[in-house]
């Protein structure tokens, strides 16, 4: 059938929907999946988290804004803002959907299968189907509950505002200190809380030169600002969260601690691959593997069979690529087993072809929203792109 999708995207954040709009750019006919709507994983942040890398409209010096999904596009062109509220960064990916004509379906994929070169994918409301698929259903959707207990915390991924939380006690437990632990910490005390940040790796002093394991620079300065008295860093290991009286026992590597509020969780978060986990290769690559297209491990290419530290996360199947990307960013991607690798892959916008080229202009979009360049395109306007 002439419309049916050559390839299906599944998750509309940034990962997602980057691929999306560079897939349609060389003309491959693409379906966008998402369970809840695009950029939900924003929309879902804290009310006042902020994104952590700078944006900045450096489009006119021939530079990509760090945070752009799509060339020719410049959250802070559009939002006018160096460190967007993750509302506000939804606002800019909707608005490329709707700029590149992406089209998308609201489901949720349950499951799927891969049979004689089609994928097939079970959701609520039926299957769908095509040759290609990329997964790129994020972390956020998935915290990460380490020990025994932690279910019991509030976790980060669940907080709605930090300006209510504070209303609720005076004092707060967080356990897990990397950036979304600080900024749970940091949006507290701001608020006149009494903080106190568990974590074994005390991650305020890593100083290794890694953007994996230390700390953006946004989150050293409000460190830097902090009220002084309000917020204690502790470097001690939960092992084990559990009910006392009214209030909660922490089980650490220090011994135990009470608290009358309920803890934060801060710990990270896992992967979201279980749908399509076995369709992955794991382990090592036998060398040569796979034979006639290159292996993509966390969205990219890797060129032999040496295998990248935390595993490979995807392989060529008889031809048919399946990819996992995700944004690299400052995730909080700690606890056990954690490794800066883990989840780090480079995704869709580092992974966009070279060769083409951006017009020019700017474009109103609904909601007042504008939007830098006309596209990416090979050559030519893009046939999809409404405003160009
Ligand atoms: C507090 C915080 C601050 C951050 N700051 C920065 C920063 O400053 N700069 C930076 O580069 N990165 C930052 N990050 C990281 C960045 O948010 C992530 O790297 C990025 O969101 C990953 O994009 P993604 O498209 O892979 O996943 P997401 O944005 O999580 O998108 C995944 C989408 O998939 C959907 N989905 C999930 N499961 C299914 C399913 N089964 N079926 C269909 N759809 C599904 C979800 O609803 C979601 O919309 C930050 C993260 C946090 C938590």
């Amino acid at each position: 059938m002439r419309d049916r999708p050559e390839a299906l995207v599944v998750g509309g954040g940034p990962a997602g929907l980057g691929t999306a709009v560079a897939l349609q750019a060389v003309g491959v006919r693409v379906l966008l999946v998402e369970a809840r709507r695009l950029g939900a994983s924003f929309r879902r942040w804290p009310r006042e988290t902020r994104l952590l890398t700078p944006s900045f409209t450096a489009n006119g010096f021939g530079l990509a804004d760090l945070k752009a999904i799509a060339p020719g596009t410049s959250p802070a062109f559009s939002l006018g803002e160096e460190h967007p509220t993750g509302r506000a960064y939804a606002r800019y990916l909707e608005a490329v959907a709707h700029h590149f004509g992406v089209p998308w379906v609201r489901a949720r994929v349950k499951g799927v299968e891969y049979r004689e070169g089609v994928f097939r994918l079970a959701t609520q409301g039926g299957f769908l189907e095509a040759p290609f698929l990329v997964w790129a259903v994020g972390e956020f959707s998935f915290p990460r509950r380490p020990f025994p207990g932690a279910s019991l915390a509030l976790a980060y991924a669940r907080v709605g505002s930090f300006s209510r939380l504070a209303l609720e006690a005076p004092e707060r437990v967080v356990i897990g200190g990397y950036e979304s632990g600080l900024d749970a910490a940091l949006h507290l005390a701001a608020r006149g809380v009494r903080v106190t940040v568990l974590d074994p790796e005390a991650p305020w002093e890593a100083d290794t030169g890694e953007p994996s394991y230390d700390l953006s620079p946004y989150t050293r300065s409000r460190l830097r600002g902090a009220p002084k008295g309000l917020l204690r860093l502790r470097r001690e290991r939960v092992l084990a969260l559990g009910r006392s009286g009214q209030g909660y026992l922490l089980v650490t590597d220090r011994g135990r601690r009470t608290t009358p509020h309920r803890p934060l969780l801060a710990t990270g978060f896992a992967d979201g691959l279980d749908p399509v986990r076995h369709l992955f290769h794991q382990g090592p690559l036998p060398p040569g593997a796979p034979g006639r297209a290159p292996p993509l491990l966390g969205g990219r290419v890797h060129p032999g069979p040496r295998p990248l530290p935390g595993g490979p996360q995807g392989a060529a199947r008889g031809g048919t690529l399946l990819l996992h990307l995700q944004v690299p960013g400052p995730l909080p991607h700690r606890g056990p087993g954690h490794s800066p690798q883990a989840g780090a892959g480079r995704g869709a916008p580092g992974g966009l072809p070279a060769g083409g080229h951006v017009a020019g202009g700017s474009h109103l979009l609904p909601g007042g929203l504008r939007l830098l360049g006309a596209g990416w395109t090979r050559g030519g306007p893009l046939p999809s792109s409404p405003g160009s």
